[in-house]
């Protein structure tokens, strides 16, 4: 039997004869740029600077690799494709800011007050901080787990969190971690402030947020990353690649943007390469992107119909 033209990708393998630079960063990259992440927030768990100087170091180091030693040359994203993407992402980043402040604003003294009265006061504050960070990290995406899957399997949700848009990509690479609707953003930064404030969280929710900016990063990135081991808990990109493929059934797997605990928990978690990513076969215009929350995209094949 012939080889079809368009194989299926697997970024958890490694491409045949690797060089020993592609072997190293194939093993060690998920697990070191984590771990860097957070030995810089232990050693500066306060300082403001930490998150854009994170982004910009995730995103500078995984693009110039994807330029290098893409998993999928074919989802190269040329200069003026990539700017507009930091564009969209800048925006989402600065709508997701927005949604921050307003939830605390209206959700930090009604939520204490009802942790007050309940007596509600469980959070760990006494145990180690990293292992707080983690704890923040998999209780946010326990909640972002079931909003994402209510978005994928219930079509007003789909529909009016514009969730369209961020699968409305042909090509991913790691800047498509922001390429989201702005009406989105209201609903990403929910799960990490909600979990903050009715807990009571404080010092560990920072570093759980630069664990996850960082992990949605990876998880978009077009590099080929061993998911053995860390893939057991944390999402890899080939898990989430699988999750914006344009097959329907396809898609409706591996919700866990940054951890994939939850999907093994709730037997939604698979492992097949896909053949190609979006919401149908071809690449939507911007304009079809913006007006998702009020019109799908002709040829839509991802969006829920029941
Ligand atoms: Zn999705």
């Amino acid at each position: 039997m012939s080889e079809s033209p368009h194989p299926r990708i697997r970024v958890h393998e490694l491409a045949d004869h690797p060089t020993l630079a592609e072997r190293v960063l194939f093993w060690t990259l998920q697990p070191t740029l984590l771990g860097a992440v957070l030995v810089a927030w232990i050693a500066a768990p306060d300082s403001p600077l930490l998150y854009p100087l994170t982004l910009l170091g995730v995103h500078l180091f995984l693009g110039t690799l994807e330029y290098v030693i893409p998993a999928r040359p074919a989802w190269h994203q040329p200069l003026t494709e990539k700017l507009g993407l930091i564009v969209i992402a800048a925006i989402s980043l600065t709508v997701g800011g927005t949604a921050s402040e307003l939830y605390n604003t209206l959700l930090a003294e009604p939520l204490t007050s009802w942790r007050t009265a309940m007596n509600l006061e469980v959070w760990p504050h006494h145990w180690p901080l990293i292992v707080q960070v983690f704890l923040v990290f998999f209780a946010s995406e326990f909640i972002w787990y079931w909003m994402h899957r209510a978005q994928h399997r219930c079509p007003p949700v789909w529909r009016v969190s514009g969730h369209g848009a961020h699968h409305s990509f042909k090509k991913l690479n790691a800047i498509n971690f922001g390429a989201n609707h702005p009406v989105e953003l209201f609903w990403i930064v929910f799960p990490a402030v909600f979990v903050d404030l009715v807990f009571g969280v404080g010092a560990a929710a920072y570093g759980a947020l630069l664990l996850t900016t960082t992990q949605t990063a990876i998880v978009h990135s077009n590099l080929r990353l061993n998911a053995k081991g860390i893939g057991w808990l944390m999402t890899t990109n080939a898990w989430h690649i699988r999750h914006h493929s344009a097959n329907l059934e396809e898609s409706n797997t591996n919700y866990g943007c940054a951890a994939i605990l939850w999907d093994r928990v709730f037997g939604t978690f698979a492992n097949t390469g896909v053949i190609e990513a979006g919401i149908g076969p071809r690449e939507t215009t911007a304009l079809e992107k913006l007006l998702i929350p009020i019109r799908e995209p002709e040829g839509s094949v991802i969006a829920p119909s029941r």
